[in-house]
């Protein structure tokens, strides 16, 4: 668990409810011992800002290009992304999901927003909480894409997996539906 900024307790409990053992991970001898990263919402460039600052960054961006199963939610959806648009400039990522993320995409009427999203692989409808979220406008063909929302009549990307790779627009770590934290952990156990 990326633990040096964004919503990290929710994620471990959420993990924790799996029964998977957890770890924070603020400095590079603590990431060698996960078999797996979540990549938690908060603010990309503070995050982006901190991992190069405790020497993480490098060590991040190498276990992920070397397979380690890594989910991140809202902006951590954003770390992982290839490319990333913002409007003003592009933003340093880890990388690793070949997708362009637009970072705050909503827009300011639909800033934050919650509702029942279906989410492929899963039965029923997970209730989705997007908070100045990002989308994917553009998915490579390896990316499948898991759930789209609809906004002003044009489908918006906001969960993927690609291969190890696994990411949300909006947090499924909010309330007690573990169900995306257990794709995550079919990744790691599988
Ligand atoms: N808007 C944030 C960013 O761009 C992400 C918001 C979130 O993680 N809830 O980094």
């Amino acid at each position: 668990m990326f633990a040096l900024q964004g919503d990290v307790r929710e994620h471990l409990h959420a993990l924790e409810r799996l029964g998977a053992r957890t770890l924070r991970v603020r400095r590079p001898e603590e990431l060698a011992q996960c078999d797996g990263l979540v990549l938690p919402g908060g603010e990309s460039t503070t995050m982006f800002k901190l991992a190069r600052t405790f020497d993480l960054f490098e060590p991040i961006v190498e276990r992920i290009a070397d397979g380690m199963p890594t989910f991140g939610t809202c902006a951590g959806m954003i770390m992982l992304a290839d490319r990333v648009k913002d409007g003003t400039r592009d933003q340093e990522t880890f990388g690793g999901l070949d997708v362009t993320v637009r970072r705050n995409a909503f827009g300011r009427q639909v800033d934050s927003f919650e509702g029942d999203l279906d989410v492929a692989g899963l039965a029923d409808p997970v209730h989705a909480v997007f908070i100045r979220a990002p989308w994917i406008e553009q998915a490579g063909e390896s990316v499948e894409v898991l759930a789209s929302v609809a906004v002003a009549g044009a489908d918006r990307i906001v969960a993927v997996r690609q291969g190890h790779l696994l990411a949300t627009a909006f947090h499924p770590e909010v309330g007690d539906d573990d169900r995306v934290h257990g794709l995550f952990v079919d990744l790691v156990t599988q």
